[in-house]
């Protein structure tokens, strides 16, 4: 059997799936990538290309077959060459009585003190022992490499992370590189793929989504339902309950509340939550969302709609707000009030100004209006602009006070026969069409990114103008989320 530590990859990241790891073993092809997962690589490869252009003198084994290359990097290594980048350590290591091939290949290897150090490079900034695995797995199997190939230990492992500081990873004890090849043996050595649940953030940036939703919708799989969690999908697997119809048969709120599932190291009672995992799945089975109570939707004449778009830290030096979207809705509806953060130095200031700006306006004209948005990443990002550069006028303030997570109220207040209550969902049932075939808060960033980097105008232009339009849209989704809530509020009084 052969390995590669690209493979075992998959495992980890983007989030960890058993089933990812078999599919790309068995050289299942994923999606093409899109312009995130695209622009993630470009960016990482460009840290490390800055990287190599301040090491020094190195021998590059960049390219070639995979075996010449193990073995150039061999006699390197016996040559104590200094520093050896993209060399390939490829040894049989006997894992739990099987012998298996394993390559890696890490971006450099560098003779210090008698011994040789590995070093990657990676996009991430925090990487521990929670975050990350997929690194520390990664590492420390060319670790494991590296000790049979020279007989000595790795003098230092460490990752130049995206902020250009050293991490050892030596110290961090979550990944024992044998028990993960274990596992990695047992999963891709499987006939049949693992089950691994499917779950909205988890399955979103995958490559296999396209296979893995279809198959759960399909046979309505207990994962689907909104409040059931990965290690509960995984506990309701293992005593049969594959399907939503299985859990109604089998589980009333009392039982469901008793269970147990692991949680970390120990394990966590569904309590209270059981009510709406059931509520949920009737829901799903019946294809009809259920309204438990009125909505507190807030009473006015006029609405603003607000929605950021963001980068997010491990993207660049400081979490940015890029965009501050705005428009009121109702009875005197505005324009669309975007605050475009100026590519420039000051730009991410500038940026929060105008936001400050379109927001007093907005009160000037409406008052004291509610800000309804989406989940609570809008109300975390403004205290994070205030702490970052202040607001003498107390606008920000003020618009906190005035904001509306719709989300939260949908969450408290109606079931819905849908798997997620993302925005892309919910504005979905409430009769939303976008005009954009591509969107989605990975493509704006990545989109965003281009439009940064390009010398050209027009081309800066063109992505500005379909960025500002998907973050309308937002808005008006949200908008038309609003008045859909609305309605389901009017089917209570009959
Ligand atoms: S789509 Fe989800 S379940 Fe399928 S391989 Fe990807 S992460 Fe795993």
């Amino acid at each position: 059997m052969k390995i590669s530590t690209q493979i075992i990859y998959n495992l980890f990241a983007p989030y960890y799936c058993e089933k990812r790891l078999f599919f790309a073993y068995h050289q299942i092809k994923p999606m093409e990538p899109g312009p995130f997962e695209e622009l993630i690589y470009k960016l990482g490869m460009r840290h490390e290309k800055n990287y190599l252009n301040n090491i020094g003198e190195y021998v590059d084994l960049s390219e070639g077959r995979i075996e010449e290359r193990a073995t150039l990097t061999k006699k390197l290594m016996a040559n104590q060459t200094p520093v050896i980048y993209q060399g390939v350590l490829q040894e049989r290591l006997l894992i739990q009585g099987k012998t298996i091939e394993i390559t890696g290949i890490p971006d450099f290897l560098i003779y210090e003190n008698g011994n040789y150090c590995i070093r990657d490079c990676k996009l991430a900034r925090h990487i521990d022992d929670k975050k990350h695995q997929e690194i520390i797995a990664q590492l420390k199997i060319y670790g494991l490499l590296l000790e049979r190939i020279i007989d000595q230990r790795a003098k230092k492992i460490d990752v130049v992370m995206g902020d250009n500081s050293i991490l050892e990873i030596n110290q961090i004890n979550s990944i024992r590189p044998e028990e993960v090849l274990a596992k990695v043996i047992k999963i891709v050595e499987d006939e049949e793929a693992p089950y691994s649940p499917v779950g909205w953030s988890k399955c979103n940036g995958c490559g296999y989504r396209h296979i893995c939703w279809e198959i759960a919708v399909r046979e309505k799989d207990v994962a689907l339902i909104y409040g059931v969690d990965q290690n509960l999908a995984r506990f309701f697997w293992d005593k049969g309950i594959k399907t939503i119809e299985q859990l109604l048969e089998n589980y009333n709120e009392m039982s469901l509340s008793e269970v147990y599932r692991p949680w970390g190291e120990k394990l966590q009672k569904v309590g209270k939550k059981a009510r709406k995992i059931l509520l949920a799945a009737q829901a799903m089975k019946e294809r009809k969302n259920l309204l438990l109570k009125k909505i507190p939707l807030p009473e006015a004449s006029n609405y603003v709609m607000f929605d950021l778009e963001g980068i997010p830290p491990y993207l660049d030096d400081l979490e940015k707000i890029y965009l501050w979207g705005m428009q009121v809705f109702g009875e005197k509806k505005s324009s669309y009030l975007p605050a475009l953060a100026p590519l420039e130095e000051e730009g991410d200031y500038l940026g929060w100004k105008i936001f400050l700006q379109n927001s007093k306006k907005i009160f000037q004209k409406y008052g004291d209006i509610p800000f309804i948005h989406w989940a609570p990443y809008e109300r975390t990002k403004i205290k994070l602009y205030l702490d970052r550069y202040g607001d003498k006028e107390g606008i920000a303030n003020r618009v906190i006070s005035n904001l509306v997570d719709l989300c939260a109220l949908a969450k408290d207040t109606i079931i819905l026969a849908e798997p997620s209550y993302s925005l892309k969902v919910v504005e979905q049932v409430a009769g939303f069409k976008r005009t954009q075939e591509e969107y989605g808060g990975n493509w704006a960033i990545a989109k965003y990114i281009e439009a940064v980097e390009t010398e050209e105008k027009g081309i800066r232009k063109s992505i500005i103008e379909k960025i500002l339009k998907y973050n309308q849209e937002d808005l008006e989704a949200t908008w038309k989320v609003f008045q859909w809530l609305k309605k389901q509020n009017d089917t209570l009084l009959f």
